[in-house]
């Protein structure tokens, strides 16, 4: 059975879809079978993967989204592509989910949607890995129900890197406490770090206080500009620039995850 994780972080751009991507990629070379389920309106993680959606809708019969599985509650089994990565599945979003976060608030199980939809695929899957939108609204609230073995928080380490996260933690103990009890933080990532910097040292400091012991993921994602170009050619890092400092980071950081999953969750930093 998979286990499932989301990255989440209402901030845009701290680093979820190249975390879901690149440890994602990662988890296949080890021989897992992954499944990513891209649940961001704006289709990064889908697009990174080298699926396009104006091809897509372009046919006369276009394949189901995760706008479907979600507001349709068309079978998830359908809307799963192959990328070019073996081993690597995606379900594709489209933009047309911006107005899911609006049309499911008043269907029946409108935060369960997308956990009670996983469960007939699970099998097939090692890891489950959902990209979430900058927004804690029903769509997050979906990734999070889902998430039977926690959520990954990206931190970027810029200016008011800690803003906001508190709100984050709030949606996630309500989570927890109405629709998903077994949620937990799987860990911390610290991403986009400039070891030439004050400001990027001083934020790790800051997290590192800010959560607990053993929350905060040891390995810290550099700044690397092989990291930013790879999805433009629909490449993780791995095929795109294996010897970067980028591919050296998230390999370390998902090596971290395999640990962190096979210990037993008392030995985890549980909030
Ligand atoms: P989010 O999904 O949180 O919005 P992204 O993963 O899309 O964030 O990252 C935002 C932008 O920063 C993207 O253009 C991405 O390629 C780039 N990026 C992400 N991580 C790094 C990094 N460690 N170094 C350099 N650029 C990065
Ligand atoms: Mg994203």
């Amino acid at each position: 059975m998979a286990l499932i994780y989301c990255v989440a972080n209402q901030k845009g751009g701290v680093g979820k879809t190249t975390t879901v991507v690149n440890v994602g990629d990662y988890l296949t070379m080890r021989g897992h079978n992954v499944l990513v389920v891209d649940v961001d309106p704006q289709a990064n993680a889908t697009s990174s993967l080298g699926m396009r959606e104006k091809e897509r809708s372009a046919s006369a019969h276009p394949a189901p989204t995760i706008y479907e599985v979600l507001v349709s509650e068309q079978p998830i089994g359908q809307a799963i592509r192959t990328t070019r990565r073996p081993r690597l599945h995606v379900v594709p979003s489209t933009p047309a989910l911006a107005g899911a976060e609006v049309e499911l608030v008043g269907l029946t199980g409108r935060e369960t949607r997308l956990r009670r939809a996983l469960t007939s695929i699970l099998q097939y899957y090692d890891y489950v890995l959902i990209d979430t939108p900058p927004s804690l609204g029903l769509l997050t609230i979906n990734a999070l129900t889902a998430s039977r073995d926690g959520v990954i928080i990206p931190v970027q380490c810029e200016y008011l890197a800690l803003e906001g996260l508190s709100h984050l933690l709030h949606t996630i103990d309500l989570v927890r406490q109405r629709l998903n009890p077994q949620l937990k933080i799987a860990g911390v990532v610290l991403t986009m770090y400039d070891g030439r910097t004050r400001l990027s040292q001083e934020v790790v400091q800051e997290v590192k206080k800010f959560f607990r012991a053993g929350e905060v993921f040891q390995t810290i994602v550099p700044r690397n500009v092989r990291l930013s170009e790879a999805p433009s050619f629909g490449e993780t890092i791995f095929t795109y620039s294996p010897e970067s400092t980028g591919a050296m980071a998230y390999a370390a950081l998902a090596e971290e995850l395999l640990a962190r999953a096979k210990q037993p969750v008392r030995e985890r930093g549980v909030r």
